[in-house]
Order: C-alpha cells, then structure tokens, then sequence
C-alpha cells in the first residue's frame, strides 16, 4: 500500500555537506519526493516533534540537537515507504548502523546521525503534519515508478 514518511536531514548532514548524496540515497531506491521543506526547527517544534520520548534522558539532547542548525525535511511515498527508509538509515547509532546504511556509511559516534524517518504509520501522518499544510504536499506520477 502506498504509504507517506516523514524524513529529516539533520543540522549534522546540512553542516557536513552531505544533503545531495544522503537525497540521492531515497532516490536511487525509487522513492517518491512528494514534499520538500529547508528551514529551521525551533526548540518548540522539536518538543513537538519528539513527544514520544518526553521523560527519557536523552529527550532534552535530542531537541537541542534538531533544533541546532537548519535541516531539510521532506514527505517521501511509496509502497512500504516507511520499512524501506528505516532499512536504509540503518540503526539509530552511526557507530552501530551497517555500512551500506546512511547512518553506517556517514555517521560513526552515537551523537550525531544524519537523518530522521518515521517509524510507524501514525508517527508518520502526526510528524507529516507538523511541518506540512496539506496542500504542500505534491501530488504527481513519477516518470520512473513503471521502471521500478
Ligand atoms: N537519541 C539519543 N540517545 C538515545 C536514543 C536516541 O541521543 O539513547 C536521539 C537520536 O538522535 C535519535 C533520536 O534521539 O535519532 C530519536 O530516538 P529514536 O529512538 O526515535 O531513534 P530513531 O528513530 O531516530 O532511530
Ligand atoms: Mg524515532
């Protein structure tokens, strides 16, 4: 079934330069850019963004760290979209992810890892909608998909 996720490229991959090749990774698996956003989460949004993990020690760290810095935030679809990004950001640790993986090709300490997807179909319509209206949201065929 098609499906919809939330990624992010963090301040980390914004910083490093690594954008094209971390974006090219999510295209040259097939999958569809729907939506497209640079900007900069503010402390607020990223409270908002990581409420699940409100109360865990790591909470505070991980909202100062997506808030750090600007970062690309995109809407991906495809069947399975969500198992199929997860697999290829790898582990949630760089320095435990599989090389293959973006965060085991780019990332190697258990700080800073890249990139953020959805991990569940109802993550992925609430986080979805923190950052889009839904008409940002482009709705077109992609040349390829009879392809892929
Ligand atoms: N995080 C951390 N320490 C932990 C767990 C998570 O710093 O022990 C950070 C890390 O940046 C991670 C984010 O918090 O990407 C969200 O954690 P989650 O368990 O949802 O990992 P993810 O879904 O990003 O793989
Ligand atoms: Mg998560």
């Amino acid at each position: 079934m098609t499906e919809r996720t939330l990624i992010i490229l963090k301040p980390d991959a914004v910083q490093r330069q690594l954008l094209g090749r971390v974006v090219s990774r999510f295209e040259e698996k097939g999958l569809k850019i729907a939506a497209a956003k640079f900007m900069r989460i503010c402390e607020p949004l990223a409270r908002r963004h990581y409420a699940v993990h409100e109360g865990k020690p790591f909470f505070q760290a991980a909202v100062k760290y997506l808030s750090s810095g600007p970062v690309l935030v995109m809407v991906l679809e495809a069947d399975n979209v969500i198992t199929m990004t997860r697999k290829l950001m790898g582990k949630t640790f760089g320095n435990e992810a599989e090389p293959g993986t973006i965060r085991g090709d780019f990332a190697g300490s258990k700080g800073l890892n890249l990139v953020h997807g959805s991990d569940s179909p109802e993550t992925a319509a609430y986080e979805i909608g923190l950052y889009f209206k839904p008409e940002e949201i482009v709705s077109y065929d992609l040349a390829a998909q009879p392809w892929l």
